[in-house]
């Protein structure tokens, strides 16, 4: 008789994150009987689009897809034929310089370096060069990325790996800050600063150790480019959605887990909350429609910007409305869990069961917000005002003083007074995302504390949604005058709305003493908890967070292989 028999499911999985969703697509694909609990109205988490202004989709969460695009994740599940239709964006990134022209980098090497040297001569050749010494170890991280980490497996792979002698000298470079690393190759500040920039997209700041890794990462750009699910991020979950369904699989949203149930030591499936509106057991469509406009909340005028969402249609419900709605219980071989791991550890969990362990986790104070622009026209951007600045990433940082600065502003506890900015304008490849000829423009910005020396987020957020567009403004004058709607997600819209404490867009803080092994902390960063029957995957757990499904796939490996022995 196999194991948990009458049991509810084979498999319950809390939250429907991508990561979480990705598991439970391998699970379905395999056979077994899934559940996916969200307490959200919609699925995708932090990978997820709505239309917050009539007429203009919006992503909630992560909008470039770069990370995904160096897994087997979208081929071995085949979400083409669940709907996701990827665009490429290219060029990459578009970096104006202090003085002169503006840089383009493209997904081809050879077209890069061409710009690089026309505009700064010898940067090109630096490039070439910096890409060459630091793809194959960038390949290595890749290759750690998608396995469950182990110290074994990092000594194999970087120490005993085929570089010879020369990873002596790589380990000591790897061992910097990122922000130095550049030094040794280029002279250019304008070159430079692009590098770093995107490098402190995952959060620590250029001058902390060992975080060299970050920028030494970035030939993959090339290999992968970046891409866009065509209708907005969400598109990527709202394929995963299809591929549960399609194998049997279940899907209840507006459903929040509020514990997990443990019988000895073991977890054997999970209490919810019904709150009035949460979808029913979902087996024939996508619940909680592809971008469905909020009853309520942020957006739909230029002024009204930060306000909560818990009215709308993908929003989750109340704290009140939890409290109040009935309780069920649904049971499971195995229950995994895709939520931050403090509410996993800390809040699921009964207390006998939380690991020590869990209280050291650091989620960090925030770091960046992101302002979401409804315009009624394109982009222009003073230094180019061609269409070619509108596609990719647009690097709006003078040099990496401006990011220092930033950073110091953060760590009084002030949000940054002259923040560097990433402008996203995808409706320039994706025509589903705003009316014809109109524009969505995105600028996520560092760096924001969660908690501020003075004051409340609800307090300043109007102000410091014009200070981002006064900042906006120098690259791209007269952009203030064509915007519709607006929707400004500062580290506490982040923890109320989508469920990431602190802020953090990364679950927790993406420095060397929380990866690899160490993710979320060590003993459990094999994606087995420390108690049968439960498992963790998401952005707390290897390789942590952005969009990549990576942690999906090696969860989804560890799970499947105790379901079919049969272990739980
Ligand atoms: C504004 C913003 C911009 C970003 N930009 C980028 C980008 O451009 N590129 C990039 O690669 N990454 C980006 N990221 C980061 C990236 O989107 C996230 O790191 C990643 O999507 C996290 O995915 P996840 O699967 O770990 O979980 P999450 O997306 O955090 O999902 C966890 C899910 O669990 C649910 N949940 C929590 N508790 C419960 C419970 N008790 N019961 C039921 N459900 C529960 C939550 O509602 C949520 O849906 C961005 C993130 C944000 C927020």
């Amino acid at each position: 008789m196999a194991k948990g028999k009458g049991r509810d499911y084979d498999l319950i999985v809390i939250g429907a994150g991508h990561n979480a969703l990705v598991s439970a697509a391998y699970a379905a694909a395999a056979g077994y009987r899934v559940l996916v609990l969200e307490r959200r109205a919609m699925v995708g988490g932090a990978v997820s689009t709505a239309e917050i202004v009539p007429g203009y989709r919006f992503d909630l969460g992560g909008s470039a897809h770069i990370l995904i695009r160096l897994t087997p994740v979208v081929e071995e599940l085949k979400l083409e034929e669940h709907g996701l239709e990827y665009l490429d964006v290219d060029p990459l990134f578009f970096s104006p310089t202090e003085d002169g022209p503006p840089l383009f980098f493209h997904r081809d090497v050879g077209r890069t370096i061409e710009g690089l040297e026309a505009r700064f001569p010898g940067e090109g050749e630096a490039y070439q060069r910096f890409l060459d010494d630091w793809t194959p170890f960038a390949n290595l991280v890749k290759e750690a990325f998608l396995s469950v980490p182990s110290p074994w497996e990092l000594g194999k792979r970087f120490v005993f790996n085929r570089s010879g002698g020369a990873w002596k000298t790589m380990l000591q470079r790897i061992f910097r800050p990122y922000g130095e690393i550049v030094d040794e190759y280029f002279t250019e500040e304008g070159v430079k600063t692009p590098l770093v920039w995107m490098a402190a997209q995952s959060g620590p700041p250029p001058t902390e150790p060992m975080s060299a890794p970050f920028v030494l990462w970035h030939p993959l750009y090339h290999q992968g480019g970046i891409a866009r699910p065509r209708g907005g991020s969400g598109g990527l979950t709202q394929a995963l959605a299809r591929k549960i369904l399609a194998h049997g699989g279940e899907i209840r949203t507006g459903t929040p887990v509020t514990r997990i149930l443990m019988e000895g030591d073991q977890a054997v499936g999970v209490e919810v909350a019904v709150p009035r509106g949460a979808s029913g057991v979902s087996g024939a469509s996508v619940p909680s429609g592809h971008g469905s406009a909020p009853r309520g909340g942020p957006s739909s005028s230029s002024g009204s910007s930060s306000g909560s969402a818990s009215d709308s249609a993908w929003a989750a419900p109340s704290p009140e409305e939890v409290a109040a709605a009935p309780r069920e219980k649904i049971t499971a071989r195995a229950v995994l869990s895709g939520a931050h791991a403090s509410e996993t550890f800390l809040r699921l969990l009964p207390e006998a069961h939380q690991p020590p362990g869990a209280r050291g986790m650091r989620t960090g104070n925030g770091f960046g917000a992101i302002l979401r622009l409804a315009l009624d026209g394109p982009v222009r951007y003073a230094d180019h005002p061609g269409d070619e600045a509108r596609v990719g990433l647009q690097l709006l940082c003078r040099n990496r003083a401006q990011i220092s600065a930033a950073y110091g502003d953060y760590l009084r506890g002030e949000p940054s007074r002259d923040p560097p900015m990433v402008g996203m304008s995808f409706s320039a490849v994706d025509d589903t995302l705003a009316p014809p000829g109109h524009e969505v423009l995105w600028i996520w910005a560092q760096y924001y504390p969660y908690r501020l020396a003075t004051g409340t987020w609800d307090d300043i957020a109007e102000r410091e949604a014009d200070r981002l567009l006064d900042a906006f403004e120098r690259y791209a004058p007269g952009t203030r005058d064509r915007v519709v709607g607006r929707l400004f997600q500062h580290p506490e819209w982040l923890e109320r709305e989508l469920a990431l404490p602190r802020g953090n867009v990364m679950h927790l803080e993406m420095s060397l003493d929380q990866m690899f092994s160490l993710r979320p902390f060590l003993g459990v960063s094999g994606y087995r908890a420390h108690r049968k029957g439960l498992y963790l995957t998401g952005a707390s757990t290897h390789p942590g967070g952005g969009i990549m499904g990576a942690s999906g796939r090696n969860a989804a490996r560890v799970v499947l292989k105790d379901l079919d022995r049969n272990k739980i």
